[in-house]
């Protein structure tokens, strides 16, 4: 078994008048067909074709690729929002699909044919981390697909077929806005810190806040000093979350990784319910969760860490699996009670909240090991001995000995 990883690697180049009025005609073009397809109450791609393709060939001649991508986005786009709602969507960036029918590329230069026998060539510009690319394509270990064309950039698509390995065990993650903290199948414990991002973006916000005081509004200097120290901020955070992926790829060694599902999260975290306003008399619609608690979960980049871990696993020929989350860290899996949002420790049995969490996406994948609570007793109240599978010298047996029997789990760092 083998499977697909792919990168997307972006490289500058100077945009021409015609790939200017392609990138325009691309999105008139998308934007027609998401119209079509509501109208049509459609998606699919040969209903689409049979009703727009004449009428697009007339108006446009491109090279009829092209008509095929856009008719892929503006069915994504559909889809999307039959499941969301909200108003009629309409794409507004500039950008274009381009099929490996429609380009040819050396290397350097991109040559896209947009009408048959009219070509474009774009001299791409590249740094030694794009170059590694290029390098290994031109060696047969990559491939290319589709490309995506706008305003200042063209991003390649890069494809690596790995080998599936056969992994040696799985870890669960839990990820929290200060650590992630995993526990494998079989009964090893780990954590990492990642309370950088939240510091990181406090000064930032901080920043912000000093020019929203200091400098006027809206001016061109405003602008220009908001968007500096953003782009610094995802910098900073895009480093680090590299790095720490990186490092957690290393440690859980072959394992493959048993993540949650985010599905969902961030409507869950943003829901609202109607009340009764008893000052005004009114039925209101409220947020469930307070204000801080969802700006807090609104930026913490979960979906990219998980990407990045996905990612690196692959290449690695390891597989992430994805389990629903719903209760995962409400209830304790060892004693059944449940745990408020707040609690750091089970009240019951004193179970670790983000090991407990790790322990239910365990056991909803199918790969628990059995972690026996211990009995009750006053130096112990919260200690959990954890009987690792025969002969299996982890690093949570050796963890036992040092703190004694028990490895107390609750003296985990929280966050
Ligand atoms: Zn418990």
């Amino acid at each position: 078994m083998s499977l697909e990883v792919t990168q997307t690697v972006p490289f500058k180049y100077e945009k021409t008048i015609e790939i200017d009025r392609l990138l325009k005609g691309y999105k008139d073009i998308v934007n027609l067909c998401i119209q079509e397809l509501i109208r049509l109450r459609k998606t699919s791609l040969k209903a689409l074709h049979d009703a727009v393709y004449r009428k697009l060939k007339a108006k446009y001649s491109y090279q009829t690729s092209f008509y095929v991508t856009a008719y892929r986005v503006a069915i994504q786009t559909v889809k999307a929002w039959r499941k969301t709602g909200g108003e009629t969507p309409r794409i507004e960036k500039l950008f274009a699909k381009v099929s490996p029918l429609a380009y040819k590329f050396d290397g350097e230069t991109l040559r896209i044919s947009i009408k048959p026998k009219q070509f474009v060539y774009l001299k791409l510009k590249y740094g030694s981390y794009q170059r590694k690319f290029i390098e290994a394509w031109k060696r047969g270990e990559l491939k290319i697909g589709e490309i995506i064309l706008n305003e200042r950039y063209v991003i390649i698509p890069f494809k690596r077929v790995v080998e599936l390995t056969k992994p040696e065990g799985y870890i669960a993650l839990d990820l929290n806005e200060n650590c992630i903290v995993g526990v494998s199948d079989k009964g090893e414990v780990k954590r990492w810190d990642c309370s950088y991002i939240g510091r990181t973006r406090a000064k930032y916000e901080a920043i912000r806040a000093k020019i929203q005081r200091n400098v006027a509004n809206h001016t061109r200097k405003f602008k220009r000093l908001m968007a500096k120290y953003g782009a610094r901020e995802a910098n900073k955070v895009k480093d680090f979350l590299h790095k720490l992926a990186k490092q957690i790829v290393k440690d859980t060694k072959k394992y493959n990784l048993i993540l949650e599902d985010l599905k969902g999260l961030r409507s869950s975290t943003n829901k609202r319910k109607k009340k009764f306003n008893r000052f005004n008399g009114k039925v209101q619609s409220c947020s469930v969760n307070p204000k801080g608690f969802k700006h807090r979960w609104n930026s913490f980049p979960y979906r990219k860490i998980q990407f990045l871990l996905d990612y690196k696993k692959r290449l690695n020929g390891l597989e992430t699996h994805y389990v629903d989350r719903a209760y995962t860290s409400a209830r304790c899996s060892v004693c059944g009670s449940e745990i408020k949002p707040k609690e750091h420790l089970c009240p019951k049995c004193g179970l670790n909240r983000h090991v407990n969490a790790c322990l239910n996406l365990l056991k909803r994948f199918g790969v628990a090991f059995s972690p026996t609570p211990q009995p009750r007793n006053d130096s112990m109240s919260h200690a959990l001995t954890i009987q690792p599978k025969a002969g299996m010298r982890t690093s949570m047996a050796r963890g036992e000995r040092e703190v004694g029997r028990h490895l107390n789990l609750s003296n985990l760092p929280t966050g």
